[in-house]
C-alpha cells in the first residue's frame, strides 16, 4: 500500500501540557480513517499539526516519502495537498458561495477565473449546492454551509481531506445531508482523515478506526476490530459512554 501521510513518534506539548504523546500512524492512498475519541483526548490538536496550524514539538510528518517538518520543505506547496473542513464551517461571510470556492483557487493555485470556476461548479454540483452559487453564508443552514465547506476544499484538488468533526455543530436533521457528502466522497476514492462522534458512519466508511485517548493511540484496527470488538478497557468504555 502507497503511505501518503506517515506520522512517527509524533508529540506536541502546550508549555508542560503534553497533548500528544508517541503518536504513530499512517493513511495509505485512497483509504479512509477515522479518528475518535473523547474530547480534549487531542484529535483536532493531531489534525492541526498534519497541516501545520501547529508546530509539532518532536516527531515526523512523513508525506509522500519526504519529512515536511525537516527545514527545506515548503509549508505552502505541502497544505496545498491538504483539504481542510472545520466543524464552524469557516467560510467566508462576505463572499457569496461560488467566490468562496473561487477564491483559494486563484490566489494558492495561480488558477484563472475560468478554470477556477468550472472548477467549483463541479464539486458544488457533486455536493448538491449548485443551486445556491449567488447566496451568502448566511443565508444557508449549517448543513449547506458544510457542504460548500467541503466543495471549497475539493476545488483545490488535494490529495488528502481532513475533517475535524464536520457534524458536530449540525442540528441534527442535517446531519445525514453531510455524511452522505462524505460517504460518496469515500466510495470514490478520496483519502480521508475524520474526526466523528459519528459511530455508525464511522463503521460503514472507514477501512480502519484510530481511537486516541489522553493523547496516546490507544488501539487501531478495521472497524470491526475497534467499534465491535475492542480489545482494550479504555477503547471498551469509550465506546460505553457514546452509546
Ligand atoms: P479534541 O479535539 O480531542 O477534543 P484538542 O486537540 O482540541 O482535543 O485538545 C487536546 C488538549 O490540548 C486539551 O486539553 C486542550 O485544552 C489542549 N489544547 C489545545 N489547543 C491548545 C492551545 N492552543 N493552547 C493550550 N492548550 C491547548
Ligand atoms: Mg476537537
Amino acid at each position: 500500500m502507497e503511505k501518503v501521510i506517515d506520522i512517527k513518534h509524533l508529540n506536541k506539548s502546550f508549555g508542560s501540557h503534553e497533548v500528544l504523546r508517541d503518536v504513530n500512524f499512517t493513511v495509505n492512498k485512497g483509504e479512509v480513517v477515522c479518528l475518535i475519541g473523547s474530547s480534549g483526548s487531542g484529535k483536532s490538536t493531531l489534525l492541526r499539526c498534519i497541516n501545520l496550524l501547529e508546530t509539532p514539538s518532536g516527531g515526523e510528518i512523513i508525506y509522500n516519502g519526504e519529512n515536511i517538518l525537516d527545514d527545506k520543505h515548503d509549508i505552502k506547496q505541502y497544505r496545498t495537498h491538504l483539504g481542510m473542513v472545520f466543524q464552524q464551517f469557516n467560510l467566508f461571510n462576505n463572499h457569496n458561495v461560488l467566490k468562496n470556492c473561487i477564491v483559494g483557487q486563484q490566489k494558492v493555485l495561480k488558477r484563472s477565473k475560468e478554470e477556477a470556476k468550472t472548477n467549483a461548479l463541479k464539486y458544488l454540483q457533486i455536493v448538491g449546492m449548485d443551486q445556491y452559487i449567488n447566496a451568502k453564508p448566511r443565508q444557508l443552514s449549517g448543513g449547506q454551509k458544510q457542504r460548500v465547506a467541503i466543495a471549497r476544499a475539493l476545488a483545490m484538488d488535494p490529495e488528502v481531506m481532513l475533517f475535524d468533526e464536520p457534524t458536530s455543530a449540525l442540528d441534527p436533521e442535517m446531519v445525514g445531508e453531510v455524511l452522505k457528502v462524505m460517504r460518496q466522497l469515500a466510495d470514490e476514492g478520496h483519502t480521508m482523515l475524520i474526526v466523528t462522534h459519528e459511530m455508525e458512519f464511522a463503521r460503514e466508511v472507514s477501512d480502519r478506526v484510530v481511537f486516541m485517548d489522553k493523547g496516546v493511540i490507544v488501539e487501531e484496527g478495521s472497524p470491526e476490530q475497534v467499534l465491535v470488538n475492542p480489545k482494550q478497557e479504555r477503547t471498551k468504555e469509550f465506546l460505553k459512554r457514546t452509546l
